[in-house]
């Protein structure tokens, strides 16, 4: 079809980035909770909020190898009037000490080992002389130095965990700590992938004049898994409507959220505009204050969700970034920290000013105490390798230039701890 400039296509009303994605998380429910064992929690998000069942320690414990003493016994020690104990156990970690320490006793015990009864303090074995089975020690010590009370860490009922929290290596580390061998967190969303466009090659196809290999359908896989959720990946479809109805029907029924990439501006084989033309679900948007990505349309249908971001690589995957991502995590309880004010100095000048907010793919680092940005190369929606040389996505306000020395906005992209 032959688009005229009296088609509504051309006449949308376009939103600011940040209150379509607003707009976006409004509309969407958490996915149910499942129970997975620690062992494959790894990168998924938590359920619930999880309180500690019990006191860390749990005992009271040694912080050191050395003996444990009452304080109160070292008073006086020091060089030359070394005081004198009886040694009565040998406490070995996982041991229970089976002694009181007397006055003037002490235990040898080791890093981590249980403290006896009535002992308050341990002295470092290199403070300690030993002589036969007693030992001398020549130095005072504050009552409770080298020891760890019970609940130091943490106590009981304390919150360990909040819901929504992405699992890493420090979560895993504390859920075996207190016990969780089964862990509460979100299912995955299952994220469906149409790709369109005639001019599609599969990545193992020779290049033939004219067509291009399917990147998008690739990358979009990766960042799905990357976001914790799962990626199903539906076969590509040319430039018809009627294939394209049915691939989006089919993935509705197998995914909860379903993205399209391509056909979603205004030219003549867009058949995505025509789609949501006859679809019964609410559309939210059709055009993004924003560059790239400006046609990027998003419309849900009972909390299930279509993204059809644009073909261009660059546009498609800030529009992952921007407002898919988000969501994803969001279904898992947890909020993208991403998007909170981040600055960087901006080390060359970007003065170009555009009617529309600009998402540019960026390097922010650090040099001289200072976190800098500047562009990952020329940018255009449709350059692939500047996606993978970005780590941020530079904002660059509406209407304005930006030149070197001036404070930038940015949105890390890769996992930093805290953002992702
Ligand atoms: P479209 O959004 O369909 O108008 O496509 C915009 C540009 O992105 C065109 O140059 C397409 O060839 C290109 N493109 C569309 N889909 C993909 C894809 N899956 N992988 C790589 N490039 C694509
Ligand atoms: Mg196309």
């Amino acid at each position: 079809m032959r688009r005229e400039l009296t088609d509504p296509t051309f006449h949308r009303k376009p939103l600011p980035a940040m209150e379509a994605q607003a707009l976006i998380l409004s509309h969407l429910i958490k996915m149910k909770c499942e129970s997975v064992p620690l062992d494959q929690a790894v990168g998924r998000y938590l359920a619930e909020d999880l309180l500690a069942p019990h006191d860390l320690p749990h005992f009271a414990r040694s912080g050191m190898d050395g003996y444990a003493v009452r304080s109160a016994d070292l008073a006086g020690a020091r060089t030359g009037m070394p005081i004198e104990f009886e040694v009565i156990e040998d406490i070995p970690c996982g041991a229970v000490p089976q002694k009181k320490i007397g006055s003037g006793q002490t235990a040898r015990i080791m890093t981590g080992a249980m403290l006896p009864e009535c002992a308050d303090t341990v002295v470092m074995l290199e403070m300690v002389e030993v002589v036969g089975d007693r030992i001398r020690i020549i130095r005072e010590l504050p009552l409770g130095r080298n020891v760890t009370e019970p609940g130091f860490e943490v106590r009981t009922e304390e919150k360990l965990l909040n819901q929504g929290t992405r699992i890493g290596p420090g979560e895993i580390a504390l859920l075996a700590t207190f016990g969780f061998a089964i862990v509460p967190v979100f299912t995955r969303p299952v994220v469906a992938v149409i790709s369109t466009g005639d001019e599609l090659l599969e990545v193992d196809a020779h290049l033939v004049p004219g067509k291009i290999r399917n990147s998008n359908r690739a990358m979009l896989q990766a960042q799905i898994e990357l976001a914790g959720a799962t990626a199903l990946m539906m076969e590509p479809v040319g430039d018809i409507l009627s294939s394209l109805v049915s691939a989006i029907d089919d993935a509705f029924l197998k995914a909860d959220v379903v993205i399209t990439t391509g056909g979603v501006s205004v030219g003549d084989r867009d058949v995505l505009v025509d789609w949501f033309g006859q679809w019964d679900g609410k559309m939210l948007f059709n055009k993004l204050k924003m560059r790239p990505g400006s046609p990027t349309t998003v419309g849900v249908k009972n909390h299930q969700m279509l993204f059809a971001l644009s073909g261009n690589p660059g546009a498609c995957f800030v529009g992952f970034e921007l407002f898919v991502s988000p969501a994803l995590r969001a279904m898992m309880g947890a909020v993208d920290r991403r998007f909170e004010d981040m600055e960087a100095v901006l080390t060359e000048s970007f003065d170009k000013p555009n009617a529309f907010e600009r998402y540019v793919r960026g390097c922010v680092s650090w040099n001289a105490g200072r976190l800098e940005a500047r562009l990952a190369g020329v940018e255009q929606s449709s350059i692939v390798r500047t996606i993978a040389q970005a780590n941020a996505l530079l904002v660059i306000p509406a209407g304005v230039g930006l030149q070197a020395g001036q404070s930038i906005r940015f949105i890390p992209l890769r996992d930093w701890k805290g953002w992702a």
